[in-house]
C-alpha cells in the first residue's frame, strides 16, 4: 500500500476503508474484516458512527498485526472541552479495544475546539495517539487553531469528490502541511457518479470503472480517500487503483466536473451549525 507522510513523521496509507452509516455491528464487522483481508490498511471510523466495537474486533480477528494498521476515530461536538475530550477518547479506545489509535480528529469545527485540541495535544504527547488532526474546517478556523496551539493538525478531512474538487482549500492545506482526506469520495453516489460519462469514458480506456477512476484522481492529486462499501465485491474494486495512472488531460477533463460547492452542506452555514449543535428553531 502506497502511503504518505504526515507533518509528524507518520505514514499514513494513501487509501483507506470508511465505516459511515454502516450501523449494524454485524455488518460492519463483516465489512472491516473484508476491507482488511483485501489489503486495506487504513480504517476510519467515528465516536458519532456508533460502531468503533465493531471495528475493534474485525481488527482483532483480522490476524494483521496492529502495528499494520491505521486507526482513524473522531471526537464528536457534544464532547468538546478539555476535560471531557479525554474522558471521550478514552471511551473509544475502550470500544476499539485498542493500546494507542493512530489519527484522532475533531470531527467538526463547532464547540470548545481549542480546549479540545490541547487535550488532544496532551494524548499525543503522551503517546496515546500518532497524529492528531481536524475534519471539516476550512481555511479560517485552521488557521485560528494553528495561531493559539503547539502543534499543526496532521489531515483535514474534508467533502472532497469531482463536483467539489477543494483546489483551493488544498493549496492552502499543502501551505500549512497539513495532509487534505476526502470524505465522501463518491459524493455517496449522487449526480448519478457511478454511471458519469466523463469518468465513464476514461474508465473505459483502462478497463476500469467510474469509482477506480475517482480513486485514482484523488490519490494521484496525492489526496488520501477511504471510500465505503458493506459489498465485497465493490470493496475489492475500490481497492484495485493502483495499476493505472490518469494523464494529465484526463486529470484535466476531471477537473472540469467541480461545481465549487458542497453536495451536503456548508460548514459555514448558519442553519446547519444550528443543527449540528442541536440548537432547535422556535418557528
Ligand atoms: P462514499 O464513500 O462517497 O459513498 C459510499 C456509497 O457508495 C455507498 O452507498 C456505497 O454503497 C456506494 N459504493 C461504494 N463503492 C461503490 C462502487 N464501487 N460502485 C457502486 N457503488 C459504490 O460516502 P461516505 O461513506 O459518506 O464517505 C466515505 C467515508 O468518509 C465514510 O464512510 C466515513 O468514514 C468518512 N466520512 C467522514 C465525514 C466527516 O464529517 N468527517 C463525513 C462523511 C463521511 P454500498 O455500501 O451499498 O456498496
Amino acid at each position: 500500500m502506497e502511503t504518505i507522510e504526515l507533518n509528524n513523521g507518520v505514514e499514513m496509507p494513501l487509501l483507506g476503508f470508511g465505516t459511515y452509516q454502516i450501523d449494524d455491528h454485524d455488518e460492519c464487522e463483516r465489512s472491516v474484516s473484508e476491507a482488511l483481508q483485501t489489503g486495506y490498511r487504513l480504517i476510519d471510523t467515528a465516536a458519532a458512527y456508533g460502531n468503533e466495537a465493531a471495528v475493534g474486533e474485525a481488527i482483532e480477528n483480522s490476524g494483521v498485526p496492529r502495528e499494520e494498521v491505521f486507526v482513524t476515530t473522531k471526537l464528536w461536538i457534544d464532547d468538546a472541552g478539555y476535560e471531557s475530550t479525554k474522558e471521550a477518547f478514552e471511551r473509544s479506545r475502550e470500544r476499539l479495544g485498542l493500546d494507542y489509535v493512530d489519527l484522532f480528529l475533531i470531527h467538526q469545527p463547532f464547540g470548545d475546539v481549542h480546549g479540545t485540541w490541547r487535550a488532544m495535544e496532551d494524548l499525543y504527547d503522551d503517546g496515546a495517539i500518532r497524529a492528531i488532526g481536524v475534519s471539516n474546517f476550512h481555511p479560517d478556523r485552521l488557521v485560528d487553531l494553528v495561531a493559539h496551539n503547539d502543534v499543526v493538525p496532521a489531515v483535514d478531512q474534508i467533502e472532497t469528490h469531482p463536483f467539489y474538487q477543494r483546489t483551493e482549500d488544498a493549496e492552502f492545506l499543502a501551505e500549512y502541511d497539513v495532509q487534505h482526506q476526502s470524505w465522501g469520495p463518491f459524493a455517496e453516489g449522487q449526480n448519478d457518479i457511478f454511471e458519469h460519462d466523463v469518468l465513464t469514458e476514461i474508465g473505459d480506456r483502462y478497463d476500469k470503472s467510474a469509482a477506480q477512476v475517482v480513486l485514482r484522481w484523488l490519490v494521484q492529486r496525492e489526496v488520501v480517500a477511504i471510500p465505503k462499501s458493506v459489498h465485497a465485491d465493490r470493496i475489492h474494486e475500490n481497492f484495485d487503483i493502483f495499476d493505472f495512472e490518469l494523464t494529465a488531460d484526463e486529470m484535466d477533463t476531471i477537473a472540469t466536473l467541480d461545481e465549487g460547492e458542497s453536495l451536503f452542506f456548508d460548514h459555514r452555514d448558519p442553519e446547519m451549525v444550528e443543527r449540528l449543535c442541536g440548537m432547535e428553531r422556535e418557528t
